[in-house]
């Protein structure tokens, strides 16, 4: 086996530091690769809307900061291997991999398609591995690097009406923490994001993010509403402070950590909060759109 190059430097927190960040030509993405160039860091748009990622970076580089925007589909992996090997030659490190791009499919599981699935498992999961396997030898080899993968309250919670998705997000939630004990005498440190809800364009079900009903959109704005939903900058904000303190496990806003206390405490009560409250509160304005919805 080859021997690991000599450790030359440390990790940048956050000045200085390159970053590539997956699906960052919109919302959370582009929030933090927003925030990321604020602090410092050159950033990597890496989005598949290459239209879109070039707006963005042409908007974040006004004032003198270092983006550039890449086309890359994270569920090709030798587009996203292609872009880490890009950027790594150019730059001589990689500080960062925010492995954030992800899709949502709403529904009830009986009305999902295999497509439905392969869809969300291939952007969601797939996403998350190809970006892994793209840069943790890399960061081994420098002896340097923090990986921070997105998942969702959807990953530690049981959310009904999100089962591509939820599975999905547990799966990135499990990577993310064996990982982070494999990588740590190498020098890799990896964390989970696990945003609540957050107002971007994916809550909207549009574009790659679906819902399976014709829900007019005000009546689905008015249910997440119910949510409460963060305002991106001031998330990305707290997730990047986190980061930086190199927490395992990122959950933003704070307050969702209560029902992630309440899940491993007892899952029994989680399940009927969840048919309780999920199905007369949060779906409530979506329900006589759902055809067959039983409650
Ligand atoms: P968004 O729809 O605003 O942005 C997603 C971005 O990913 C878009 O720019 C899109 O072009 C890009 N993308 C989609 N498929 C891609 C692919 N195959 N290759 C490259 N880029 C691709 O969504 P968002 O709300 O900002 O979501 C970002 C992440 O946060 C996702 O992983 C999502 O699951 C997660 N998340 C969001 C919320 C929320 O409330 N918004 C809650 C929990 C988790």
């Amino acid at each position: 086996m080859e021997a690991r190059a000599i450790r030359s430097d440390r990790i940048r927190v956050f000045k200085g530091a390159v970053a590539i960040v997956t699906g960052g030509a919109s919302g959370i993405g582009l929030s933090l690769a927003k925030e990321l160039a604020n602090r410092g860091a050159s950033v990597v748009i890496a989005d598949k809307n290459i239209a879109e990622a070039q707006k963005a970076a042409a908007k974040i580089a006004e004032g003198g900061r270092s983006v550039v925007a890449v086309e890359v589909d994270v569920t090709d992996y030798a587009s996203v291997e292609k872009n880490v090997r890009e950027v790594f030659d150019a730059e001589g490190r990689l500080d960062y991999m925010f492995n954030n791009a992800g899709i949502g499919v709403c529904g009830l599981m009986k009305d999902f398609t295999i497509d439905d699935w392969r869809k969300v498992i291939d952007v969601n999961l797939m996403g998350v591995i190809n970006g892994v396997q793209a840069v943790y030898p890399l960061m081994l080899d420098q002896g340097f690097g923090h990986i921070v993968n997105t998942s969702s309250m959807g990953g530690l919670v049981p959310f009904p009406l999100t089962g591509s998705y939820t599975a999905s997000k547990y799966a990135v939630v499990g990577l993310s923490k064996s990982l982070r004990v494999e990588a740590m005498d190498g020098g890799v440190r990896v964390s989970v994001v696990c945003p609540g809800v957050v107002r971007t364009p994916l809550l909207k079900g549009k574009g790659d993010s679906v819902l399976l009903y014709d829900v007019p959109e005000d009546k689905v704005e008015q249910s997440w509403k119910r949510t409460f939903p963060a305002d991106p900058d001031r998330f990305a904000r707290s997730v990047l402070d986190q980061v930086g303190r190199n927490k395992a496990v990122i959950i933003v806003p704070a307050w969702w950590k209560i029902l992630w206390w309440m899940e491993r405490s007892s899952p029994t009560l989680m399940s009927m909060l969840m048919k309780k409250q999920f199905y007369d509160v949060a779906i409530k304005d979506l329900k006589d759109y759902i055809p067959g919805f039983k409650k």
